[in-house]
C-alpha cells in the first residue's frame, strides 16, 4: 500500500475493483506528466522571480521512469497523455521521449502544453515524433506586458512558435490565457478576435490560487462571468457541442468564425464532476487533484524497481483518492506549497 496522506480531500468510500473508475463514477483516461520543474519564463502567477529551487537531476524522474508510468496508465485504459512542466521544451531529449510515448501499446494521443518560446525551432520535429497537438500559454499580445507578466522578453518568439505549430499540423492549436484584473484582462476581446481569423481554440482560464507568495492574489481573479461579458462585447456567442470527451472548457464560437473560444471556470463553478485526469509531478508524485495537496509517492516505487503490477496498483490508489471536488474558496482552504510549475497545470 502506498504511504499516501489522506486529508481534507479524502473520498468518502473506496471501490478498488473498478480500474480507473473513481469513487464517484468518473472514468479516468487522461494523464498529465510533468517532466521538469525548470522554466525559461517567470510568470508572476506561477513562479517567484528567483525561480524555484529545482529538485535536480537526482529527484526528477528519468524518461525511462516516466515511460513506465505512462505504460502502466495506458494498460489501465488511459488514452491521452499531456506532457507539461515547468517548461517541457527545455528538457533535453523531449523529442525522443514524445516518440516513445506515442509508440506505447494502445498508441495514446500525445499532447503538450508549452509557453511557446522554443516551439518555432521544435514544432516540426515534435510533429514528426508523433505529437498530435499543443496548447500554448500566452497572456498578452503586447511586448511590454509580456515582459511585465513573464519577467522575460519573447512575445515575437512565442507568436512565431504558434504559427509554426499550426503550419506543421499540430492542430487544433489551443492558446491558454489567464486573465488577471488590472494586468491583462482588458485584452480578452483581442484574444477572442484571434478565433475570427484562425482555426484555433482560445481558452480563458480563471486564475487559481494554487500556492502562496506569488505576484497576484485571489482578488486579481477575473471570473468566468466577467470573461464572458468581455467576449460578448465582440458579438453573440453560440455554444459548441463537444465531439470528444468532456473537458473543463465551456466552448463557444462567433458567427462564421473558423476558431472558437473556451472559458474554464476553474474556481467559480466546479467542473470537478467531469474530471477525467491524474497528474504526475516531475519529482514523482501522483496528484489525484490539481487543487488538493494530497499526493502519492511513485518515485520511491520506481527507485526500488517495483513491478509493473505495483505501479498499476499505485495509479489505482490515486484514482480512489480523487476527491469529489476541490475546496478552493471554502473557509478552511489553504494554498499548498507547490506552485503550478511543480504540478504541471
Ligand atoms: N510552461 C508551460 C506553459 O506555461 O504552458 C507548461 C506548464 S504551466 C504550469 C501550465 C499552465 O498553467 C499554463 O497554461 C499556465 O498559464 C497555467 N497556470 C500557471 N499558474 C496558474 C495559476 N495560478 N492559475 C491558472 N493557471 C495557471
Ligand atoms: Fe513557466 Fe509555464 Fe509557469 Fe510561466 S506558466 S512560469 S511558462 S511553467
Amino acid at each position: 500500500m502506498p504511504n499516501n496522506r489522506y486529508g481534507a480531500c479524502r473520498p468518502v468510500a473506496a471501490d478498488r475493483k473498478n480500474a480507473l473508475k473513481d469513487t464517484f463514477g468518473r472514468k479516468i483516461e487522461y494523464l498529465r506528466l510533468s517532466i521538469t520543474d525548470r522554466c525559461n519564463l517567470r510568470c508572476r502567477y506561477c513562479m517567484p522571480e528567483e525561480g524555484v529551487e529545482s529538485v535536480g537531476h537526482g529527484g526528477i524522474l528519468s524518461y525511462e521512469d516516466l515511460l513506465r508510468i505512462a505504460a502502466a496508465a495506458t494498460r489501465l485504459g488511459v488514452s491521452k497523455i499531456r506532457v507539461t512542466g515547468g517548461e517541457p521544451l527545455v528538457r533535453k531529449g523531449i523529442v525522443g521521449f514524445v516518440k516513445e510515448l506515442a509508440a506505447l501499446p494502445g498508441q495514446p494521443e500525445i499532447t503538450l502544453t508549452t509557453n511557446g518560446l522554443l516551439l518555432d525551432q521544435m514544432a516540426a520535429d515534435l510533429k514528426q515524433a508523433g505529437l498530435s497537438r499543443v496548447n500554448v500559454s500566452l497572456d498578452t499580445l503586447r511586448e511590454d506586458r509580456f515582459e511585465q507578466i513573464t519577467r522575460r522578453p519573447g512575445l515575437q518568439r512565442v507568436l512565431d512558435g504558434i504559427h509554426r505549430a499550426a503550419a506543421v499540423g499540430l492542430a487544433p492549436l489551443k492558446i491558454n490565457m489567464v486573465p488577471i484584473r488590472e494586468v491583462n484582462a482588458d485584452e480578452i476581446a483581442d484574444f477572442g478576435r484571434l478565433s475570427l481569423e484562425h482555426p484555433w481554440e482560445i481558452r480563458f482560464i480563471e486564475f487559481m490560487p494554487v500556492s502562496g507568495g506569488l505576484g497576484y492574489s485571489a482578488e486579481n481573479r477575473f471570473s468566468a462571468q466577467e470573461i464572458m461579458t468581455e467576449l460578448e462585447s465582440i458579438g453573440p456567442l453560440t455554444p459548441v457541442e463537444r465531439s470528444g470527451p468532456a473537458g473543463p472548457a465551456r466552448l463557444f464560437r462567433y458567427r462564421d468564425s473558423p476558431g472558437r473560444v473556451g472559458v474554464i471556470p476553474a474556481i467559480s463553478s466546479h467542473f470537478c464532476g467531469e474530471c477525467n485526469r491524474l497528474r504526475v509531478t516531475a519529482d514523482g508524485r501522483i496528484r489525484p487533484c490539481l487543487l488538493c495537496s494530497d499526493e502519492l509517492d511513485i518515485r520511491e516505487a520506481l527507485r526500488r524497481n517495483a513491478s509493473d503490477a505495483e505501479l498499476e496498483e499505485l495509479l489505482r490508489a490515486a484514482v480512489v483518492a480523487k476527491p469529489r471536488q476541490h475546496r478552493v474558496g471554502e473557509k478552511d482552504y489553504k494554498e499548498g506549497s507547490r506552485g503550478m510549475q511543480k504540478i504541471g497545470g
